[in-house]
């Protein structure tokens, strides 16, 4: 016998979680299955870094001349689309308010982080989504701080990221978006119900339009039926091998690389979508970061606390990339050195204290001692310790250290510096490519719509977050996805909840 609510949503990490509350807010009874055991997704696993310029926090952020700099080039460099060069102007008039202000802190704004995000993803998103996703970004943070999340006062630069406006969360990893949102399906528990090891297999489809779900759970198959519609947010096809063989075409053969993923980012999302005549744009961007755990493929065991305190460097000791660029440049020349492999250097700065955490909820002393992660008093003592030449590592520091100090210009054009690593004890640990994040999948409007290959709405289907495509291009900026699932999947659930009501 088939169950009937409002809205029913597929996958329970960020955005799933995010839409079922704005539905619930917006009027709607909810349903949400999630086919692993547990809520959280790749969401909960993740770094958790959300950007958005924030009005407040920044403020504490000394801008530096090359930052300057870059604001600059971002505003004077061609654009074709109409939209974008709004942006552009919008920035030019708010970078000479900053100026005239005589102001130090980092400017940021919305136009610059919404310019950033097109740009770092070869210009290949549509810019109807990324301005939808620059204005409210912040706001999303306001609503999730509304529902008792809280985010440190400390804002940083995420790998990729480009700019420092990643807010960290109080909690580790994910699980303060995942905890937060979840605790309000709990105090909505008679009108809004989530079932775990519940995967949806089927849409189910009458007169074009999408009126439910077949899901299965304990081999049993279960029809759901939604008075008014049905939102997919099953995240990305990272775990899914023939997946990413089927639609890679920038890397090479990424069958044996690992990922960060869980195992259910399977990509079923797109295939359900696909079911409703779906459009799908972007598949062939999978995003790699440079950063896998040697041994798993996981973000575990990553020493860096932000892009300005880190170098990293290869098997012989020497830099080999502006490690403030984009993740895919990152990666490329990551691919390019021995055996795909490198150390991440830092020092004191990154880690005051042996108990000091890494981003992944890890003390520096817990990843030493399980020789994850080495340490040294000097540069030479590290260096042998990692089998890499002390001469080398002493020189390629030496060098970094007076990038920083401006005595130089940075070799491979890196522009984001703060210290310089030359306090004791450094620490170093081996990273190698890792499969993260599907750019691609599929395509929704600004009202988080599917549209179908004419261009138009699939009626009953919403989508939000990792399944969808569009928003990030060739490239995603680190930071960004959180941003992306919190605003689309509010957008998704308010729409859904909205929908077909009174028809
Ligand atoms: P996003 O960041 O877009 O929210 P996540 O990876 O965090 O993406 O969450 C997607 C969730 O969807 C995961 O928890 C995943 O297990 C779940 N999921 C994937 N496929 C299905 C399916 N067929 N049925 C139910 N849940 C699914």
């Amino acid at each position: 016998e088939a169950q009937t609510t409002d809205v029913i949503i597929i996958g329970g990490g960020g955005a799933g979680l995010a839409a079922a509350v704005s539905a619930h807010e917006n009027g709607a009874q909810v349903i949400l299955v999630e086919k692993m055991p547990r809520l959280g997704g790749n969401t909960i696993i993740s770094g958790a870094a959300y950007n958005a310029a924030d009005p407040d926090r920044q403020q504490s952020i000394e801008m530096t001349d090359l930052e300057k700099e870059t604001v600059e080039a971002i505003i004077a460099e061609v654009q074709d689309d109409e939209l974008v060069k709004e942006w552009q102007a919008t920035l030019a008039e708010e970078w000479e308010a900053y100026q005239a202000s005589g102001e130090t802190y980092l400017f940021d704004s919305p136009s610059l982080h919404k310019l950033q995000t097109y740009n770092g993803g070869d210009k290949q998103a549509d810019p109807v989504l990324v301005d939808q996703f620059g204005d409210q970004a912040y706001e999303a943070i306001e609503w999730l701080e509304g529902h008792g999340m809280e985010f440190n006062d400390h804002m940083f630069t995420v790998l990729g990221g480009l700019w420092s406006r990643a807010h960290k969360p109080a909690k580790p990893l994910g699980t303060g978006y995942v905890d937060t949102l979840t605790e309000y399906f709990e105090e909505h528990s008679d009108e809004m119900q989530y079932f775990l090891n519940t995967e949806a297999t089927d849409l189910i489809i009458e007169d074009d339009k999408v009126v439910g779900v077949v899901v299965s759970s304990n081999g049993e198959d279960v029809e759901l039926r939604a008075n008014n519609a049905v939102i997919v947010a099953a995240g990305g096809f990272g775990a899914n091998v023939e997946m990413r063989e089927e639609f890679n075409e920038h890397w090479p053969s990424l069958k044996d690389i690992k990922t960060t993923n869980q195992t259910g980012a399977t990509g079923d999302g797109i295939r359900l979508g696909q079911q409703a005549s779906a459009n799908l744009v972007g598949m062939e961007h999978i995003q790699l970061l440079p950063m896998g755990d040697p041994e798993t493929g996981s973000l575990s065991g990553n020493i860096e606390q932000g892009v300005q305190d880190r170098i990293f460097v290869n098997s012989e000791g020497k830099r080999f990339v502006n490690e403030g660029e984009r993740r895919d440049v990152m990666t490329e020349a990551l691919f390019d050195q021995e055996d795909a492999m490198m150390w991440t250097i830092v020092d004191q700065h990154s880690y005051p204290t042996g108990d000091t955490k890494n981003n992944f909820n890890e003390t520096i002393d817990e990843l030493i001692e399980a020789g994850r992660a080495y340490k040294g008093d000097t540069l030479e003592e590290l260096a042998e310790q990692i089998g890499v030449d002390p001469e080398n590592l002493v020189a390629t520091v030496e060098e970094f250290n007076q990038a920083v100090e401006g005595e130089i210009e940075d070799p491979f054009g890196r522009t984001l510096f703060d210290n310089k690593l030359d306090t004791a004890p450094f620490y170093a640990a081996a990273r190698k490519p890792t499969v993260h994040h599907t750019m691609g999948g599929l395509q929704i409007n600004k009202a988080a719509q599917v549209l179908n290959e004419a261009g138009e709405p699939i009626e009953g289907l919403f989508a939000a977050g990792e399944v969808t495509g569009g928003i990030h291009g060739s490239n995603r900026l680190g930071g960004n996805a959180l941003a992306d699932i919190m605003v689309y999947g509010r957008i998704a659930g308010a729409n859904a909840a909205n929908a077909g009501s009174g028809e």
